[in-house]
């Protein structure tokens, strides 16, 4: 009755040109194609209750896996991500690419990226990294840069940032194997956290998690605390470690776009979410992207919080696969 796979659009152009505006990673999402076809699209008000309850069913939140407590006895855990995009959001995953856009990509890897991870490293804080492995295929000495310290996480973001919403399954599936080789080929370690390219989820791309055997999930906004994964109605043991755009830089740092903020501004944003996180005892889990916060005025947006949230005191920095080992050992998961 629903279908597994999204019909690609009739003609590339469909995508192609609001994509030519698509200047950072989170404008990207809304340009997915849409996850499931409907038997009629136009008229959602006569669908019937199974019908919704079976598109809203398909993946959902389960149990609160928030501990009473994070390692300790902190009383909030601070989860820092880095989204890797570098090229393949400047227009690799849609072949349309120009030379400028690639090369704020490469400032990724050749700038920013090691201001980060230096930031990070003097200020003992680890981090996890998520790459398309493109981006670590193109600079595979970030892979050096950020395991220096011993104390980072790489996880996987894709091929090459693919739209997976608009792939069928087992493309989907395959691209997701040869980028969790590629980037065990060039690190040693085989990722065990998976982050959606643009956040999101096609209707295959839970059963391919659990078939490839992840630890975690990071893509999807159902609360702030970490929660289990249910899949029409069932657990399924797959922690989902939460985003949310409103912690994302990449929205509110587009020069070109009509959201554009201060970066002090803006760590007012992520510090007003931290502090609520500490009130409620739970879990702040900020994404950055390097080539987005790592220039030089943007990275005072990092500093300020991390120097806010070091005076607050009582946290837990952690990788996403700690904080996903720990959530499953506190929940009896394991
Ligand atoms: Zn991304």
């Amino acid at each position: 009755m629903i279908p597994k796979t999204t019909p690609r659009p009739s003609t590339d152009m469909q995508l192609l040109a609001p994509l030519i505006l698509c200047l950072a990673a989170a404008a990207c999402q809304a340009l997915d194609a849409p996850a499931q076809a409907a038997p009629n699209p136009d008229e959602p008000w006569d669908w019937s209750d199974e019908y919704v309850h079976s598109v809203v069913n398909r993946v959902r939140a389960g149990r609160d896996l928030n501990p009473d407590s994070w390692p300790g006895g902190a009383r909030v855990a601070v989860l820092l991500s880095l989204d890797v995009d570098n090229e393949t959001i400047s227009g690799l995953r849609t072949g349309t690419f120009s030379i400028g856009p690639l090369s704020q990509g490469e400032y990724g890897a050749r700038v920013a990226l090691p201001r980060i991870v230096r930031l990070l490293d003097e200020e003992n804080i680890p981090a996890t990294f998520f790459f398309p492995a493109w981006s670590l295929k193109l600079a595979p000495e970030q892979a050096e840069v950020i395991n220096a310290s011993g104390m980072h996480e790489i996880g996987v973001h894709g091929w090459i940032h693919e739209l997976n919403t608009a792939l069928d399954g087992p493309t989907e599936e395959r691209l997701l194997r040869q980028a969790m080789d590629a980037i065990e080929e060039i690190t040693g370690e085989r990722p065990v956290g998976y982050r959606a390219p643009s956040w999101n989820h096609s209707p295959n791309t839970l059963d391919i998690l659990l078939e490839l055997g992840f630890l975690y999930e990071s893509s999807l906004m159902a609360d702030d605390r970490p929660y289990e994964l249910l899949q029409n109605g069932q657990a399924t043991g797959l922690v989902e470690l939460p985003v949310e755009w409103i912690l994302d830089d990449a929205p509110l740092f587009n020069p070109r776009g009509n959201s554009y903020m201060n970066p002090r501004d803006v760590m007012q944003v992520w510090i007003d979410e931290f502090d609520k996180a500490w009130d409620e005892g739970t879990m702040f889990l900020l994404t950055m992207h390097p080539h987005v916060s790592g220039h030089r005025s943007r990275i005072v947006a990092l500093e300020g919080l991390i120097d806010h949230i070091q005076a607050r005191g009582n946290v837990w920095f952690a990788t996403h696969e700690d904080a996903a080992r720990y959530v499953r050992e506190q929940a009896g998961m394991d």
